[in-house]
């Protein structure tokens, strides 16, 4: 039987009152799932932290000791029990250690999707479908008007370009995704990297993702145009506004951000409309619960056919 109230939201973020978990608090909480490592999803000071062991070492990287006072990792696709809610993680497909959370209840099956993609990404581990009674997803681009490019194109655009190149990226699994993607797909470019990624990247390597040939930033570098690609954090892509003799772009799946698309690579690591629909397709829930986004889109189009509703 699937029960009405069990996840909901509160000041701290989405509840489970049958297994007294959060899942991705917003606050620091007593027992906190954390999907994947991303800032929005994991924060500091939590007292117990359940998560997959690549999602705590990018946490103990940013947060050192406050990553949580006890830390219990799991592998994926093995069961472990939280006040009597069996929780399993299943890849996500977003960045290394991203994680749905399948939760086991009183025979029903609920599975929070986290963020997740799937387009491919040599840089972390596939998606997995599994069936579930309540897929509860983030609608982010639950519009059937968002689909986004294919990254090898949106990657290739590089080649044409012959100047150096300034790229703004997400420090945490954006960046990674592109050194890769560079590598394979406009290999003649020299990569250099901002200091503050290449922590980062230390870690990718180490849990066998290999990226690829690419270097740390140094001053002496890039007085020359050599084709160079410097990968850099948005605060400091917002830095070189006036950089002369450089193409700047910015990575980014916010197709709607942004005002100029000669000075953009779309590149999403969310799931678009199809992909939302693939997902609910292969996991054949009997209800869709939303979150993070629009869900009333995803209402209209299941009318009668799955039961939606909008946790937020
Ligand atoms: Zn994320
Ligand atoms: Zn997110």
């Amino acid at each position: 039987m699937i029960l009405d109230d069990f996840l909901s939201f509160d000041a701290n973020g989405l509840y489970c009152r049958y297994g007294d978990f959060y899942l991705d608090p917003k606050q620091p909480v007593a027992k906190a799932v954390i999907t994947h490592a991303h800032a929005d999803h994991a924060v500091s000071g939590n007292t117990n932290v359940y998560a997959t062991t690549a999602t705590i070492a990018f946490m103990q990287l940013r947060y050192g000791k406050s990553a949580g006072k006890v830390i219990y990792t799991a592998d994926y696709n093995a069961p472990f029990e939280l006040g009597g809610v069996q929780i399993t993680f299943i890849p996500a497909g977003h960045m290394p250690g991203s994680a749905q959370v399948l939760m086991e209840y009183k025979r029903a099956r609920y599975l929070y999707t986290g963020d997740y993609k799937l387009q491919p990404d040599s840089t972390c581990e596939p998606m997995q479908f599994v069936k579930a009674d309540v897929l509860i997803t983030e609608s982010t681009f639950a519009e059937p008007n968002t689909a986004h490019p294919d990254p090898v194109e949106e990657i290739k655009k590089l080649n044409d370009i012959k100047v150096n190149i300034l790229l703004g990226a997400y420090s945490l699994g954006k960046s990674q995704r592109l050194i890769r993607m560079i590598n394979d797909y406009a290999p003649q470019k020299k990569i250099l990297v901002h200091h503050r990624i290449m922590p980062i990247n230390a870690i990718y390597e180490k849990m066998g993702f290999a990226l690829g040939k690419h270097q740390m930033y140094g001053r002496k570098l890039m007085k020359t145009q050599e084709e160079w690609v410097y990968i850099v954090p948005p605060f400091t892509f917002d830095s070189y506004l006036r950089a002369t003799g450089v193409k700047r772009l910015f990575a980014s799946g916010w197709k709607n951000l942004q005002v100029n698309a000669q000075d953009t690579l779309f590149i999403s690591d969310h799931a678009d409309w199809a992909d939302i629909l693939h997902t609910i397709e292969q996991t054949q829930p009997k209800q869709v619960w939303t979150l993070h986004g629009e869900g009333k889109h995803l209402r209209d189009h299941f009318k009668n056919d799955i039961f939606v509703k909008l946790l937020n």
